[in-house]
């Protein structure tokens, strides 16, 4: 397992932006995920963990400590009965390369992850998922390395789970790999869904560089209306700009940096706030030193 120093972080991540890795590792097994949570432990060093980065927006020009790209981690490997199958995969799998060995192998449960980019480990952290499905939902159990190098298994249950939240997001652990239950269907109807799914992609502004929805839907109307409705569509700073397409996009333009984005999501909120008293939370993963 190679230590790189000062590594490039924008093409980690799909918005393209982000400074320099102090220290930079990929994994490549479960020993040196231990080896890695060892060090942290022992050293006392910082440890950001970035999956497909389409969650997090990196801060700063330099991010203190060590990042671990988990993209080297996606092993996969199936069991299970006619009724019932169980899917094994490493934490740093594409969930679109999931979804892929789903389809191909007539299992039914992840179509609403059709056009969901990122990695598994990142799904979990943050129960990605459209209205009415996410990742929980088909979740059987979670093996997490924890600082100091003991690996658990977490059930479905051990973990506390919520709209765009789990608890997995909030600790120290990395996620290793985890356990998936689909049930068989027939290929046709699989294929009905995604194309279900895929056709509500369209209001998302996809083939821009943008870290996904900004905000989270409050309780009664979506993030995304209330920017519209409070004029933030089209709002620009630098090469970073509020999506025409859809408001709770922030896109990259050019060259955008963390300064200019994290200026339109504090500009987006304050509006949205004085014209409705709804103050909005993050979806979005800040990494570095900003307290948002
Ligand atoms: C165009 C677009 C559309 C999107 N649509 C949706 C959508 O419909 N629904 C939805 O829920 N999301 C959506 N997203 C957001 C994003 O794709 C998901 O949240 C995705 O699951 C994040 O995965 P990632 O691997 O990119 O995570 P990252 O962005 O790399 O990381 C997110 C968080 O997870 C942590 N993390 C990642 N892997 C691990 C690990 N192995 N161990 C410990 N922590 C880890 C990171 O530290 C970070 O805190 C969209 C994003 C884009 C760009």
């Amino acid at each position: 397992m190679e230590i790189k120093g000062h590594f490039p972080l924008a093409l980690y991540t799909t918005m393209g932006v982000g400074g320099l890795a102090e220290f930079f590792v990929a994994p490549r097994s479960l020993q040196d995920i231990i080896l890695i949570q060892k060090y942290r432990s022992g050293e006392g060093c910082p440890v950001n963990v970035i999956g497909g980065g389409s969650n997090l927006i990196i801060l700063g020009d330099v991010l203190s400590g060590l990042v671990v790209s988990t993209l080297e981690m996606c092993q996969i490997s199936h069991a299970g009965s006619s009724e019932r199958k169980e899917i094994v995969c490493e934490a740093g799998l594409p969930l679109k390369s999931l979804l892929g060995r789903a389809i191909s192998e007539e299992l039914s449960g992840l179509e609403f992850a059709m056009g969901i980019p990122g990695t598994v480990g990142g799904a979990l952290c943050g129960n990605a998922g459209v209205p009415g499905f996410s990742v929980s939902d088909v979740i059987n159990w979670v093996e997490v390395v924890k600082p100091g190098g003991t690996l658990a298994r977490l059930g479905k249950n051990d973990i506390g789970w919520g709209y765009r939240y789990s608890s997995l997001g909030n600790s120290e652990d990395i996620i290793y790999r985890c356990g998936l239950v689909l049930v068989p269907e027939e290929p046709e109807k699989i294929r009905d869904n995604c194309q279900y799914w895929w056709k509500k992609r369209e209001q998302q502004p996809y083939t821009d560089r943008s870290a996904g929805c900004i905000f989270k839907n409050p309780e009664k109307h979506s993030a995304g209306w209330l920017l519209e409705r409070c004029g933030c569509k089209g709002m620009r700073k630098g090469d970073a700009m509020v999506s025409e397409r859809h408001a709770n996009f922030i896109i990259n333009v050019g060259h955008a940096v963390s300064e200019d984005i994290l200026w339109l999501i504090r500009q987006c909120r304050t509006r949205v706030y004085e014209k409705t008293g709804i103050m909005l939370e993050l979806e979005v993963k800040l990494v570095g030193n900003e307290i948002f």
